[in-house]
């Protein structure tokens, strides 16, 4: 009897249950819409670096810019402007500065002439590769200085793409020594540029829009761009010979997000956390686009357009990272600066450690 009792007193608890299930939904999202959504829709602009719906960089700021109007239910809705459109590429910095456009996509390294600190949260020769800028980034403090560095200028940044480890880039002429680097004229941007000019050639600093006529028509000698799929889609197989690997100078180049700080404020506080992780899931998906992409690209630029692939020499990359060790000792100035070349050295040694005993050694044997 007892049990019958208990059993009864489940039913009819689990009936109660029913009954609040199938009544509450109705009222609980009538009153959310009610109290967070009232109609207004939020517009954005976002700026960018890149031609508009560019292979890999473009679709990465446009998707990104869908993600936020779905995740939003359409309440943030973000217009992209590829470069040029607004502003030109190199401005888009400026532009969210002064919240002409609340939001950009681009990478770090182009702001180097005002933030000397700003490639390493983008792309360090020798430096992180996509895996290791992730984890520096997310779980290892990183974030946090790049935050700190953008704060003064009422900027905040996120990583919002990465590329995995680019190629050395497109030449005409072989590379057999660092003689031949000697005087050579090649679009490379960021510390990397910096490692260039040190080794004797001449970087340039140039946004995409460029870098093919300017390779074609022979104003500079090489160009860096990403990696097959991005080079392919802007033909840099038409203007030069070589493609040579690998992309010492970008390892694992980490995309921005920047958002004009007034305009993040303002928003209500779930639209901030869209916001954020848009930005997020846009870094994890462009690497993933590249990884499953790349292959097929170097397939096609070496089998159907004759493109000549080639390793840097071994003395030559070793003399290149020489350089380049003596050239990040000498990056920071202040303070914040020596805490971020500190933070970025200490999780590349460890993350060389490990690496060596996990990624290394596993392409080693699957080799
Ligand atoms: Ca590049």
């Amino acid at each position: 009897m007892k049990r019958r009792k208990f059993i009864g007193g489940l039913g009819a608890s689990a009936a109660a249950v029913g009954l609040t299930a199938c009544t509450k939904p109705e009222s609980a999202k009538k009153t959310t819409l009610d109290n967070s959504f009232d109609g207004k829709v939020i517009e954005w602009t976002m700026v960018t670096t890149w031609p508009k719906n560019f292979a890999g960089l473009g679709e990465g700021a446009e998707y990104l810019a869908q993600l936020i109007n779905k995740m939003s239910g359409g309440r943030l809705k973000v217009k992209v402007y590829g470069a040029g459109e607004l502003v030109p590429a190199l401005q888009a910095f400026e532009s969210v500065a002064i919240g002409a456009a609340q939001m950009g996509h681009g990478a770090a390294y182009y702001w180097r002439g005002k933030l000397n600190m700003a490639p390493f949260f983008a792309a360090v020769p020798f430096g992180l590769n996509a895996q290791e800028m992730n984890g520096w980034l997310l779980h290892g403090g990183g974030l946090d200085l790049w935050q700190e560095l953008y704060e003064p200028l009422g900027l905040i940044p996120e990583p919002a793409g990465n590329t995995g480890v680019q190629m050395a880039g497109w030449f005409n002429k072989e590379i057999n020594s660092m003689e031949d680097v000697q005087g050579l004229k090649m679009r490379i941007p960021g510390l990397g540029g910096e490692v260039w000019k040190r080794a004797g050639g001449i970087p340039v600093l140039m946004p995409g829009s460029e870098v093919f006529t300017s390779l074609e028509t022979g104003v500079i000698d090489a160009a860096e761009w990403v990696g097959p799929y991005n080079d392919l889609a802007f033909g840099l197989f038409k203007a030069a010979k070589y493609y040579y690997y690998p992309g010492w100078h970008e390892p694992g180049t980490t995309l921005e997000a920047i958002i004009n700080k007034d305009a993040y404020e303002a928003l209500p506080e779930d639209l901030q956390q869209v916001v954020t992780n848009a930005c997020r899931t846009a870094n994890a998906d462009m690497l993933a686009q590249f990884t499953a992409r790349n292959n097929e690209a170097l397939k096609t630029l070496v089998d159907k357009h004759g493109v000549e692939l080639k390793e840097l020499p071994k003395d030559v990359l070793k003399e290149l990272a020489i350089i380049s060790e003596e050239m990040l000792s000498e990056q920071a100035k202040t303070e914040l600066d020596k805490r971020i070349l500190n933070s970025f050295i200490k999780f590349r040694d460890e993350a060389r450690q490990w690496h060596n005993v996990s990624e290394q050694s596993y392409y080693g044997a699957r080799s």
